[in-house]
């Protein structure tokens, strides 16, 4: 098909590239935004925009024949995951050999699935994963921009500790005091207040109905409500969805040509086209965005890109983990799906852990605390291409999980001790207690200040841009979108300053 041309292009609809589709979108670029995913925006016969945790169907997943929750079991019983029809469902599980990744798909990227916990990294940790990035900035500035931008606010400290929804996280607070350990709130993109109002039954329930990984239908602060509104509010921003960036190449001239595969609900293709412009911002996250780079570097097509890209990828220290509770000190049948708490024994000397208390919102008594963990886990992973498939491939070794799963037992079986109690066996598989096949947070593949220069430019490549979690280097120490919307706004500021011509 003949192809466009636009000033600016901008791969994927998550933080990084909303946070470029907007500030492009203020100074007058011209912008498309292609993503892979659906829009979601329009009700199915159900009424509904997504579906809940409790009755998956098609919407969940990304084209899968089954759900594949991070709970595996529950008492080793199979009953957690469901058959569904393929579909472009909001939730992926990316399977590499020996570590699962999920991530968002669709309008929003990684935002319509998310606990939506709107983290600030300790400033010391910052300094010690981003040496060259100016702190004062960052904490001065560009963090506060972000925080404002997405729309983060807190639990109300009195709601918190009367309603139901959230006896499970006091329980597992009073737990972890018991054991001597600080807990502090967790700020949020989700509408507190509006929460407050599900419980009343004033309005429709989001959070206290089960919903998050498959999306929340009401509640949620997600992009497409936040920067990605903004943004088409400019004028300038116009979005391609249910289309896939597959290859990028260079223009004679300058600039750069993508390849673009539009598929239907069925993923069937539509239509293959190209797309041309002069500035190209990668967002597709850190496999999409290192995949994309890979593949241009693998073939010739963008020979400046050098070594470091496909390294410094982690997990952010991911580490999931269940403890059982006393029959007499239940967490209760109802839980809001959104964690509002965890427990911050981040200045342990050796084990380092901020562990959010999560939600099992089973609509029955579980008798679980649930956790994720996040740990100071110093392995790294590489990717590269595999060179039969061409497919993106993740060389991480599952013992390289040992450091994560050291400090999060640590600090869970001083939790145990204090409160004789034990961990869960029945949830992950494999009769194991710690889950640390999986993660949510995957961060690096095109590490600041390595495969790009300070401000996320590729070297060699003028106009082509990094913008998203594939720029950290593999941990950030909390939940890590507000570092990422942060940072991409710091880079675009610079971008803007000194490369981006308009007109
Ligand atoms: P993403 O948000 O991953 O967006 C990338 C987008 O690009 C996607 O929409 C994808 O469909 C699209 N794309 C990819 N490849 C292509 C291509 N080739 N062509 C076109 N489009 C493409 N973080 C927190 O801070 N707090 C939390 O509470 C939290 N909870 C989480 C819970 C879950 C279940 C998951 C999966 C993640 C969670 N995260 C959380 C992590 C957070 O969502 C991610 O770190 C964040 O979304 C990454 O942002 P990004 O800009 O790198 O890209």
């Amino acid at each position: 098909a003949a192809g466009d041309s636009f000033p600016a292009v901008v791969v994927g609809s998550g933080y990084g590239a909303s946070v470029a589709a907007l500030r492009l979108g203020e100074a007058g670029v011209t912008t498309l935004v292609l993503e892979m995913g659906r829009l979601w925006e329009e009700p199915a016969a159900d009424g509904k925009v997504f579906c809940g945790m409790l009755n998956p169907d098609r919407r969940s997943m990304w084209f899968k024949d089954r759900t594949e929750a991070p709970l595996d079991t529950l008492l080793w019983l199979d009953v957690v995951n469901r058959p569904i029809d393929r579909y472009p469902g909001a939730l992926d599980r990316v399977n590499f050999e020996e570590m699962s990744v999920y991530v968002g798909r669709g309008v929003g990227g990684g935002s319509l699935v998310n606990g939506g916990m709107a983290v600030t990294p300790a400033r010391s940790h910052f300094e010690k994963v981003l040496p060259g990035v100016d702190a004062d900035e960052m904490y001065r500035t560009y963090f506060p921009r972000a925080r404002a931008m997405l729309g983060v606010n807190s639990v109300d400290p009195d709601w918190f500790g009367s309603t139901p929804y959230y006896r499970y996280a006091r329980v597992a607070r009073d737990q972890a005091h018991q054991a001597g350990l600080t807990t502090a709130y967790v700020p949020n993109v989700y509408d507190f207040g509006y929460m407050e109002r599900e419980e009343r039954g004033d309005v429709a329930a989001s959070a206290l109905a089960s919903e998050v990984i498959y999306g929340n239908n009401h509640g949620k602060r997600s992009l497409d409500k936040t920067y990605l509104a903004a943004a088409l509010g400019t004028g300038k921003v116009t979005l391609r969805t249910m289309s896939e960036v597959e290859s990028v190449r260079p223009e004679p001239g300058g600039g750069y040509v993508l390849a673009v595969k539009e598929i239907d609900v069925n993923g069937s293709v539509v239509s293959r086209s190209e797309v041309s412009c002069r500035y190209l911002f990668l967002g597709a996250g850190s496999l999409g965005t290192t995949e994309l780079l890979l593949r241009a570097r693998e073939s010739g097509a963008l020979p400046g890109l050098g070594e470091e890209l496909g390294t410094g990828w982690g997990p952010n220290g991911n580490i999931m983990t269940g403890r059982a509770n006393h029959p007499w000190n239940p967490t209760g049948a109802r839980q809001s799906a959104i964690p509002v708490l965890a427990i911050d024994d981040w200045n342990h000397p050796t084990h380092p852990v901020f562990a959010e208390i999560a939600p099992v919102p089973a609509g029955i008594e579980t008798g679980i605390s649930l956790y994720l963990a996040i740990t100071d886990n110093p392995e790294r992973g590489t990717f590269e291409l595999d060179p039969a498939s061409g497919k993106l491939r993740l060389n991480w070794r599952r013992g390289q999980n040992a450091p994560a799963v050291a400090s999060a037992k640590s600090l869970f079986d001083r939790v145990n001790r204090a409160n004789g109690t034990s961990y869960r066996y029945d949830l992950f598989g494999d009769d194991r207690a710690f889950a640390g096949d999986f993660c949510y947070h995957p961060l690096g593949g095109c590490p600041l200040g390595a495969a790009t220069d300070a401000y996320g430019r590729l070297p060699g490549h003028p106009g082509l841009y990094a913008v998203d979690s594939s720029l950290i280097p593999g941990s950030i120490g909390v939940n890590p979108f507000v570092t990422i919307t942060a940072l991409a706004e710091r880079n675009i500021a610079r971008v803007l300053a000194e490369d981006v011509t308009t007109g």
